[in-house]
């Protein structure tokens, strides 16, 4: 039997070349700008060495979208911006048209149905935030509803350009902070062991699984009435909750013991100053749903010193280092205490436990 003739063309799986997704005036001018401004909240023009000119309009969205939602807003990229519309790392969504009459239109549109335009240049943009408890199976709370919380408290300053510079925020539901580095970061804190449920581990865990997963080799196998369980090491344990994921009766999460810390000054660019890392500069915060109220709080203290204190085009970790630690914690009232000093003394004690670091 002759096998039957093929008639599909085998094409290579994969995305597509993103040039064919770039609006026709930026595949023109790629890599050929002059400058950009930006002529208010929310709207940047860019100028091509060409002479072109592009418009993109920024509003933020709730990150969580629904099919309906993104068909609304493809229907007003079909009319005010020739079908083309991306979405940032920050969960904005940009707009761009080389017509500057559909600029207000597309602004009005927008913001009657609910997206807030602003976001761009010297203002607190959208948070970067974890993938959470969509898709990673790491997280033992909730970050999406601590940056909804945040930005609700935020939205003048995300519609209009008082800030001295750009201001980044982001927020991670583990110690592996996924969200970033930024200016202001919120990331969770357990500040106790996991417990655990030997019951369900039997039944729900792949013990070697929830072993490796530990970056400090704090669990080891056991046996617990009769039945092959794990035990943990608290002495070794960071209390990172990586465990969790690969084993949820390891639990860490406790509406207790899991605390929010916040960490400022991070800096990814080198304009001015040289890329810096965070700082922590509040622990032990109560993770505090439906609003996290105490988050907010120190979140909007950072800012509203920074904005009153920091000269123009500082950013928030330039500003405290001209001013000084010993006057941040005086303008935002926070309080400092000495388990914010790393001396990196305890640090090399627990690297050193580390399976996988030695020296
Ligand atoms: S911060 Fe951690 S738990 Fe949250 S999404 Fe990223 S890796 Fe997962
Ligand atoms: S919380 Fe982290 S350090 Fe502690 S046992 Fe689990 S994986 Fe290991």
């Amino acid at each position: 039997m002759s096998s039957p003739e093929r008639t599909w063309k085998t094409i290579e799986s994969g995305p597509h070349t993103y040039q064919e997704a770039l609006h026709p005036v930026v595949r023109k001018n790629y890599g050929k700008w002059k400058y950009h401004e930006i002529p208010r909240p929310g709207v940047l023009k860019h100028v091509a060495e060409s002479g072109d000119a592009i418009y993109t309009v920024r509003a933020g969205t709730p990150r969580q979208d629904t099919v309906d939602m993104v068909r609304r807003l493809c229907e007003i990229a079909d009319r005010f911006s020739d079908g083309h519309l991306r979405f940032t790392v920050r969960n904005n969504v940009e707009f761009l048209t080389p017509n500057p009459d559909n600029v207000e239109p597309m602004i009005k549109e927008l913001e009657s149905m609910g997206f807030p335009v602003g976001g761009a240049g010297n203002c607190v943009s959208s948070v970067s935030h974890t993938q959470g408890w969509l898709h990673c199976d790491i997280p033992a709370t909730d970050a999406s509803g601590v940056v909804k919380s945040m930005m609700d408290t935020l939205y003048h300053e995300f519609k209009h350009m008082e800030m001295p510079n750009k201001v980044r925020l982001s927020t991670s539901c583990c110690s592996i902070n996924c969200g970033g580095q930024a200016d202001i970061a919120v990331v969770v804190k357990h500040t106790r062991p996991p417990r655990i449920n030997h019951e369900h581990l039997s039944m729900v865990c792949e013990l070697p699984k929830a072993v490796a997963r530990c970056p400090v080799a704090a669990i080891r196998p056991t046996v617990v009435d009769g039945k092959r369980s794990l035990m943990v090491d608290e002495a070794k344990c960071i209390c990172c909750g990586a465990c969790f994921g690969a084993c949820p009766a390891m639990e860490i999460n406790h509406p207790e013991h899991s605390k929010f810390a916040i960490w400022v000054g991070g800096k990814n660019s080198n304009a001015r100053s040289k890329p810096s890392t965070m700082s922590i500069v509040a622990h032990n915060l109560p993770n505090n749903p439906p609003r996290w109220p105490e988050v907010t709080d120190a979140v909007g203290r950072i800012l509203t010193a920074y904005k009153a204190g920091g000269r123009p085009w500082e950013r928030v970790g330039e500003w405290i280092n001209r001013i000084g630690w010993k006057r941040f914690f005086e303008e935002t009232g926070l309080t400092f205490d000495e388990d914010m000093i790393d001396s990196y003394r305890h640090a090399r004690t627990t690297f050193n436990q580390s399976a996988h670091v030695r020296f």
